[in-house]
């Protein structure tokens, strides 16, 4: 618990931009225009223990833009906590729109579900309470879901990056996205080693490697903004 909000402080310290300049941001272009079951969902996860691990409302802001972008209908998600991204996907494609919701963890999904369920939208959502890797290779075993993907969201473990990356590969349209979260690591990226704090030093060691692979991935465009803790947008080239 106290690691957590310790990270979500580091985080914080971690934005390429000020602090003052993301309140601006967040103030003026962000939370006016956040939907209020989002609002909502944020609500109560601020009381979770974790709550730091939710997507930030500018990243999700962006990815909204995304979606719409490339007109998702058939999504996936690794990676769901308490729905927080799950809820705006969910809001944003079509109502013949589809995500296959995959975490570990079902409860934390259950805290959100109401709100996901009052804004009308999760009949769109097939919670898979599981490890992703073996439901993303289950999913690649049917040819159907080969090259079909509109889009994907991955925020989960840092460490399998790479491995959800060659499979997602597989399963996205070209011309498909996908959007990896927490690409700065708390701003960790940019530290020495031994200045990283201990609490980072593992994920940094998996996000530059991470990182470093995506930037020679020639399957893919790439954008990495420094949104939230930093997000990766990638296009499906070939
Ligand atoms: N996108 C969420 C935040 C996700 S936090 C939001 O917007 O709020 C990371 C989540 O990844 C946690 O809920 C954790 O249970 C899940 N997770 C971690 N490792 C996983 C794995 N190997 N397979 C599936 N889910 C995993
Ligand atoms: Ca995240």
């Amino acid at each position: 618990m106290e690691n957590n909000k310790k990270f979500a402080e580091l985080a914080a310290k971690g934005l390429l931009q000020s602090e003052e300049l993301y309140r601006y941001v967040l103030e003026t272009s962000v939370n006016p225009r956040e939907p209020e079951p989002l609002k909502e969902l944020r609500d109560i996860t601020a009381g979770h223990p974790m709550a730091g691990m939710g997507t930030a409302p500018d990243a999700g802001q962006l990815m909204t833009m995304l979606l719409k972008l490339v007109d998702a209908k058939k999504t996936i998600e690794v990676g769901v906590f308490t729905g927080y991204s799950l809820l705006l996907t969910a809001l944003t494609i079509p109502e013949d729109g589809k995500i296959i919701a995959i975490d570990l963890n079902r409860d934390s999904y259950e805290i959100g579900l109401p709100v996901i369920k009052r804004a009308g939208v999760e009949h769109k959502i097939d919670f898979r309470e599981a490890e992703a890797l073996p439901v993303l290779d289950q999913l690649l075993k049917d040819n159907e879901n080969e090259g079909s993907f509109d889009y994907a969201f991955v925020d989960a473990d840092k460490v399998n990056y790479w491995n959800y990356h060659e499979m997602l590969m597989k399963l996205l349209k070209v011309g498909g996205v996908v959007v990896y979260d927490n690409t700065l690591w708390g701003g960790s990226v940019a530290m020495p080693e031994e200045q990283t704090p201990e609490i980072l030093k593992s994920g940094r060691r998996a996000t530059l490697e991470f990182n470093k692979l995506l930037a020679g991935d020639a399957r893919v465009q790439i954008s990495h903004v420094p949104l939230g803790d930093g997000i990766t947008v990638c296009r499906r080239i070939y």
